[in-house]
């Protein structure tokens, strides 16, 4: 299943949430042009068309300000909330996200870059559009700009006891557990980031390190590959500021972990099924 919006309907993005209006159904039935444009001021809602991946349709969107207050009756929800709860159906999956989650995570993406990159990080010219390729020209300079990732890695590490390390970040809310994950610095190779982030994290060696899975997370702009790796020595140490609890945990005594849809959870329950 792949997204359609009825005619004169768009996406509206406020922040990383999806908005609805009070016809529209479902989140991805998407608002009335028409509405959107009488309910905002030009300033707080920037439209864009973003091309989808094949290039076979322009989906139309606005990129609200953060100013931009919902009028009564609107509502929101965050983009990774709908894609936990499955709201999209059971209409195939790519990776952890339903495909047609898939694409509203890439519109969003792509319409919050564009709205940022609206003058040439060269020159400061007002930037263009090259339409359906979803990138920025600079007419005066020529600088071509292309929707910003910031790629982050996260792995599942395994002891020979068959148990999972988890670990909870301070970042997080909730007494959630999740794998070990950090971004890409320049120069590594994705390896040396695994076993960097996994030393600087809990203090652990890793070995037989293997390519699972990768998610695009728009929140704002990562993507996240996914890796195995098996514990080669060590003691967890904390390290105590990005990471303040870590464990080995076996499949009957799992703590609370991360939601459906995360590239996280979707390794963690292969990991429990017993899949790679
Ligand atoms: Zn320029």
């Amino acid at each position: 299943m792949t997204l359609k919006l009825q005619p004169s309907r768009c996406l509206v993005f406020h922040g990383s949430e999806l908005v609805a209006a009070p016809d529209s159904g479902d989140f991805l039935d998407g608002v009335q042009t028409d509405a959107v444009l009488e309910a905002f001021p030009p300033a707080e809602a920037e439209y864009f068309e973003v091309p989808l991946i094949d290039r076979s349709a322009l989906v139309p969107c606005f990129y609200l300000k953060k100013k931009a207050v919902l009028p009564r009756f609107w509502r929101s929800v965050s983009a990774r909330t709908l894609a936990a709860n499955g709201t999209a159906g059971p209409d195939g999956y790519c990776g952890a996200l339903p495909s047609v989650m898939a694409e509203v995570f890439r519109i969003f993406h792509i319409a919050q870059w564009l709205s940022e990159s609206g003058f040439c990080g060269r020159c400061g010219e007002r930037n263009t559009i090259n339409t359906p390729s979803a990138e920025r020209h600079c007419p005066a300079c020529g600088r071509v700009e292309y929707p910003r990732v910031s790629p982050a890695v996260i792995v599942r590490v395994t002891n020979d006891d068959g148990r999972i390390l988890l670990a909870h970040d301070s970042k997080f809310t909730e007494n959630i557990y999740s794998l070990i994950a950090g971004f890409y610095e320049a120069g590594e190779r994705l390896e040396d980031t695994v076993e960097r982030e996994v030393f600087e994290e809990v203090g652990l060696k890793i070995k037989n390190i293997r390519y699972l899975a990768s998610q695009s997370w728009p929140f704002p702009n990562s993507l996240m590959i996914g890796f195995a790796a098996d514990c080669a020595g060590g003691e967890i140490r904390c390290d105590g500021v990005e990471i303040e609890d870590a464990q080995w945990f076996s499949r009957d005594s799992l703590p609370r972990l991360p939601g459906y849809g995360s590239i996280a959870r979707f390794i963690i329950e292969r990991w429990r099924e017993g899949k790679d």
